[in-house]
């Protein structure tokens, strides 16, 4: 396995849309290895593919200790609102509440290309529509309020110069450093 860097917001593959994936071979499987490694590197709890400059239809979860591979994932149903603070691997130190359907069922496929449909809410819900955003190219200060996008995007401004190339690379970033826990 080995770690990727993580795009960071002003990385252009962020904001593409994502191409489904139809071959489950060695390196796709490579890929997911590689992915949940440099999730956990990095202490989150999501991580899609755009966020290490790939456009597979895929992301990465481990909520609670329930791991997650989530290929092709589509939101079947959704119901209700809830508020919940969010904070992202691609947008380090940033976070702020987002509203989104408070309970979800996604039907996807797993690693091996079988579907599944799985029923969330709470922590699992929210970070499940959070990685589906990021397959669309869709970020959650995109939810934000202007004047909080505006306030978000100011601190960005002055973090941005941390990450040259717009990658974070977690074999050189000291622990502690921009890693807090949460992070999708
Ligand atoms: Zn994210």
């Amino acid at each position: 396995m080995s770690l990727l860097e993580i795009h960071v917001l002003g990385s252009p593959v962020l904001r593409k849309e994502t191409a489904p994936v139809t071959q489950f071979d060695a390196p796709f499987q490579k890929l997911i290895d590689d992915m949940f490694e440099t999730m956990y590197a990095a202490e989150g709890i999501g991580l899609a593919a755009p966020q290490v400059g790939r456009l597979e239809r895929v992301a990465v979860l481990d909520v609670d200790g329930q791991r997650l591979v989530i290929v092709n994932p589509e939101i079947a149903t959704s119901e209700g609102t809830a508020k919940g603070e969010e904070g992202c691997l691609s947008i380090p130190e940033i976070f702020a509440d987002v509203e989104r359907p408070a309970k979800v069922v996604v039907d996807a496929l797993d690693r091996e290309g079988k579907p599944f449909s799985i029923e969330a809410s709470e922590l699992l819900g929210r970070c499940l529509q959070h990685e589906i955003d990021h397959l669309h190219g869709k970020l959650f200060i995109d939810y934000l309020s202007v004047l909080k996008r505006r306030s978000a995007m100011s601190k960005w401004e002055g973090m941005r110069r941390d990450y040259p190339g717009l990658v974070r690379n977690l074999a050189t970033e000291t622990k502690g450093e921009h890693r807090h826990d949460g992070e999708l």
